[in-house]
């Protein structure tokens, strides 16, 4: 049924408690897994210089320490939990609107089925779905797995 599992991260506890059902799925359908991070220009934009945005936005936050480290330990996470379970797992970092990006993420690589936590990092926990998670619903037509646990 499934033959590529993504796994959207921000490396929030929810976002890590979603990575589980995916290995477990992927394991189970023998599926590839993917794992996405995305530098979300749009909240960076209230705290980071011009100059900083237009580097992230031209794919080039490789070079800002703090930016590639985060996004590198929330698939890093994912590759590690999968390794494990002798998954291997393919990494993917980008920037932009992060439900624009899992979307085409999506269309461009196959995927059949996303796996993603209910709420992330800066959301108020008492709203219904985070904002990504709800964009992402509408945004694309292959299954979306919503994870509610931490
Ligand atoms: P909001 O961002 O609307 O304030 P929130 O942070 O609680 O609320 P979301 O951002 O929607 O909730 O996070 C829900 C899920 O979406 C996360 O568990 C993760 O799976 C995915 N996600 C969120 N942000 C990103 C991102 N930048 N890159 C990849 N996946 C993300
Ligand atoms: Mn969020």
């Amino acid at each position: 049924m499934y033959e590529k599992i993504l796994v959207p991260t921000d490396g929030s506890e929810t976002s890590e408690a979603a990575v589980a059902h995916a290995i477990d799925l992927a394991e189970k359908y023998e599926a590839g897994l993917h794992a996405l991070y995305v530098v979300d220009t749009d909240s960076m934009s209230l705290t980071l210089g011009g100059e900083q945005l237009d580097r992230i936005e031209q794919g080039r936050f490789g070079e800002m320490e703090e930016v590639r480290e985060r996004a590198e330990r929330a698939t890093g996470y994912v590759a590690d939990r999968a390794a494990e379970r002798g998954l291997e797992t393919v990494e993917h970092i980008s920037a932009g609107r992060p439900h624009s990006q899992i979307a085409d993420y999506v269309d461009d690589n196959g995927i059949d089925l996303v796996v993603m936590g209910s709420h992330g990092r800066t959301g108020v926990r008492r709203a219904l779905l985070g904002s990504v998670t709800e964009r992402t619903l509408r945004s694309v037509r292959v299954p979306v797995l919503v994870i509610d646990e931490d």
